[in-house]
């Protein structure tokens, strides 16, 4: 684009069209152009000056909620307390959240902490068999469905588990599909509910999984895990492959959520706390 004498009409078109293939969505990416266009007017501006204002720009939309963010939430402090903490992990089938849960337990138990895990995910047998292994990996207890149980029943059994071994955290797996969405919500809402009768306060965490290359549809299915959930924290997965996760700006945007971790392989140890300068880096060049 430089290399053809600046910002004129066509290249702030060409830009455009990058921005949607990045995934950046329609509202960041016509902001963005509107002040590129105002830029454009002045003159000297010139590659190194446009790069780092487009950074400047995502870190603006950006910064003030990942300010928010709790940060490594799997840093083991041993503290007086006796009861647990309670994360809840939610996301579609498919999404990467019982790898992200064995990363996670592996993290904790490595740091000597106590770690249940509920496998809620009462559905997918293969779900559930397959987190045992990270689990038995880890050193981490897995509390699984008694025969016909509901999803919301494991996460009590699974919290009670937690409670009367004084574990340090619990990690509830959770459906991440059901028949329609609107019964995925109320199940999981449920889920969520079914914990205060134990824990007030439980779960301290609900952090939504996403996969890093869906997209603009992401922005469709925070928002929905949103409103039923309270979300605390995403979680974006698959950061090793070719998606540079354009779609994480307008989904921080639009819910004010902040990005805690990333994950960047199927590998225990590929699971990064979330860094706002090396994803814009990462993105922008
Ligand atoms: P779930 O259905 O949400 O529990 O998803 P899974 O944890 O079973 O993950 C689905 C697939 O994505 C599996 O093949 C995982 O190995 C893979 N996966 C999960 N996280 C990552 C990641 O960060 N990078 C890569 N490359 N693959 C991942």
């Amino acid at each position: 684009i430089f290399g053809r004498g600046g910002l004129d009409e066509d290249a702030l078109e060409e830009v455009e069209e990058l921005l949607y293939g990045a995934d950046l969505g329609p509202k960041a990416t016509s902001e963005l152009i509107e002040d590129l266009e105002e830029k454009a007017k002045s003159g000297d501006f010139d590659e190194a000056k446009f790069k780092s204002y487009i950074k400047d720009f995502l870190k603006n939309k950006m910064a003030s909620v990942q300010a928010n963010s709790p940060g490594d939430l799997f840093q083991f402090e041993k503290s007086d307390s006796k009861l647990p903490k309670v994360i809840m992990i939610v996301g579609v089938n498919g999404a990467g959240k019982t790898t992200t849960i064995g990363k996670l337990a592996t993290k904790l138990t490595n740091q000597g902490a106590k770690v249940v895990v509920g496998a809620c995910d009462t559905f997918r047998a293969a779900a559930v068999d397959q987190l045992q292994v990270w689990c038995d990996r880890a050193g981490a207890t897995m509390i699984r469905a008694k025969e016909g149980a509901n999803p919301s029943g494991v996460g009590y059994d699974a919290l009670q588990a937690a409670m009367n071994e004084e574990a340090d955290y619990c990690i509830l797996d959770t459906a991440g599909r059901l028949h329609t969405a609107g019964n995925l919500m109320d199940e999981l809402t449920k889920s969520k509910n079914v914990l205060k009768k134990l824990m007030e306060d439980a779960p301290h965490h609900t952090l939504l999984v996403i996969d890093a290359i869906t997209g603009q549809n992401a922005i469709r299915q925070a928002e929905e895990f949103n409103k039923a959930l309270d979300l605390t924290g995403l979680v974006f997965t698959k950061c090793d492959g070719s998606s540079k996760a354009g779609s994480a700006i307008s989904i921080v945007d639009a819910l004010q959520i902040p990005i805690t971790y990333i994950g960047v392989g199927e590998n225990v140890e590929d699971l990064s706390v979330f860094n706002l300068d090396e994803y814009l880096d990462a993105l922008v060049g």
